[in-house]
């Protein structure tokens, strides 16, 4: 039986457009198919401040792995490509790549290593916007609403701010 699984990349150093494609080529080789890919976007550093911005983008994969065993797998891709230093306490620093497990089919997840529905996704916009551009009407399991009206939630909130 296979999932679907949406993940989240960013990346601000280095050649970004060459970190998320070579990522993304890992990834599929380890975890399953890719079927579809956002549009790479750059977006300002988010809950940080650095001069270098971010590119990010969100990839869909069929998987027939299990949470954590995607968790190592992502984790081994981003010390391949070169980073070393995890976030502390969400204190954030420059980094050549990121992997963020968003959604596992509609599995709902809470351990010590692994959140799913990543806990924070419906507060970035630079997760939404790619997110609703391969998977508008996808429900997020927590909050039952969909990823389009969550993107829209969130433009509306930070407007109001
Ligand atoms: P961030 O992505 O917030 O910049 P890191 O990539 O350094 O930070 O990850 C910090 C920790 O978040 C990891 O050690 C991992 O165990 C944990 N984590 C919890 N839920 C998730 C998830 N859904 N996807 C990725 N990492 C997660
Ligand atoms: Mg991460």
């Amino acid at each position: 039986m296979t999932k679907r699984l949406y993940l989240s990349l960013g990346t601000n150093l280095g050649n970004k457009r060459e970190n998320l494609t070579r990522a993304i080529e890992l990834l599929s080789l380890a975890l399953g198919k890719c079927i579809a890919v956002s549009q790479f976007i750059e977006t300002a550093p988010w809950g940080f401040d650095s001069e270098n911005s971010f590119l990010n983008c969100v990839a869909a994969f069929e998987t027939s792995l299990a949470p954590m065993q995607l968790l190592d797998m992502t984790e081994s891709i981003e010390r391949g490509l070169g980073r070393t230093q995890k976030s502390n306490n969400g204190h954030y620093r420059d980094r050549i790549i990121d992997i963020d497990i968003l959604l596992y089919g509609d599995n709902i997840i809470e351990s010590e290593r692994l959140t799913i529905p990543h806990p924070l996704m419906h507060k970035r916009d630079f997760v939404l916007e790619p997110l609703a551009e391969i998977a508008p009407e996808t429900q997020h399991p927590v909050l039952h609403k969909s990823i389009k009206q969550l993107m829209e939630e969130n433009k509306e909130q930070t407007l109001c701010k």
